[in-house]
């Protein structure tokens, strides 16, 4: 069986500049070495673990392509604002914005607190909305430039399967995903005439950090499993490859959908055998 990354192309983001926020660990680090295996200049967005961050820079760099840290806070308007700027000013514009970075607070309602909700709406769903509003603004400012692209912008938004599957203990992320769902459609209704692109992601359970006990253990994990048609848990890389066909003008006529990359997942796996 070909892998994932013997049938990729190369150079099909030559000359663009992707911004992936939380690109420090996990799927955002895998998108950001898949957009630099296809040329991409890369702005690697984190907020504490500068080292992670720093390796990820060294591994785009190792491929023959430029890369930049920029700490910030993406739920902070200052701090998104300072990000943006700093990226028009070292590589000359952003091509490309992957509003990845995402927390879970965990909790049942009746014991969580106002902080564990806020937080997970302020950076799941209004980072989005802060970066999405500077990426619209810097594409609308340089418009298009066919050369390198046909279109003048294209943002990803990295959701969850959890935009339309409810997840019991985790109102408030569910509840950011599914925003973040209902602000990708509308953002692409209203930015389609200034030939921006916007779609989603949705992963299924993705082997990172963010869920770490769900698959270290091994009980855990085949619980997880029968939650997974395809019978594997995914993979960084599994995500790092759609959002490079997201970004690329081969998904020129895609706007406003939600690719689910989830194994399954989201096909109620529960009525596999009949219901
Ligand atoms: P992860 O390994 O925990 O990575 C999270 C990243 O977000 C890190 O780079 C972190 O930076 C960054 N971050 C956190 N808060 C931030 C903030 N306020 N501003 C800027 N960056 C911030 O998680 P992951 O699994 O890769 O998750 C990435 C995205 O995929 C999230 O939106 C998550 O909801 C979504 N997702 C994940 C799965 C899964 O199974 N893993 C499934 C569905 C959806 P530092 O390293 O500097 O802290």
């Amino acid at each position: 069986m070909k892998s994932v990354s013997r049938l990729a192309c190369v150079d099909r983001l030559k000359n663009q500049v992707v911004l992936v926020t939380g690109a420090s660990s996990g799927i955002g680090r895998g998108i950001a070495l898949a957009m630099a295996d296809e040329g991409a200049r890369v702005v690697v967005n984190h907020i504490r673990d500068r080292a992670s961050a720093e390796e990820v820079v060294r591994e785009i760099r190792s491929k023959g392509t430029d890369a930049l840290v920029l700490e910030a806070d993406v739920s902070r308007e200052d701090h998104v604002e300072v990000m943006f700027a700093s990226a028009v000013r070292e590589f000359g514009t952003v091509d490309i914005l992957v509003n990845n970075a995402g927390i879970q607070r965990d909790a049942p309602v009746h014991e969580m607190t106002f902080q564990e909700w806020q937080a997970v709406i302020d950076v799941n769903l209004t980072g989005a909305f802060l970066c999405s509003r500077e990426a619209v603004r810097e594409f609308r400012r340089r418009g298009l430039i066919p050369e390198r692209s046909i279109a003048a912008g294209k943002i990803i938004f990295i959701s969850s399967v959890h935009q339309v599957i409810p997840w019991s203990g985790h109102c408030n992320y569910a509840a950011s995903k599914g925003g973040l769902m209902q602000f990708m459609k509308s953002l692409a209704q209203e930015v389609a005439r200034d030939r921006i692109r916007v779609n989603g992601i949705a992963p299924g359970a993705i082997r990172t950090d963010i869920n770490r006990e769900s698959w270290e253990d091994p009980a855990a994990l085949e619980s997880l499993l029968k939650l997974i048609p395809l019978n594997r848990i995914g993979e960084p890389r599994d995500i790092g490859s759609v959002a490079v066909w997201l970004a690329s003008d081969e998904s020129d006529y895609v706007h406003g959908a939600t690719i689910f990359v989830d194994g399954g997942m989201a096909l109620y796996p529960g009525f596999s055998s009949g219901g």
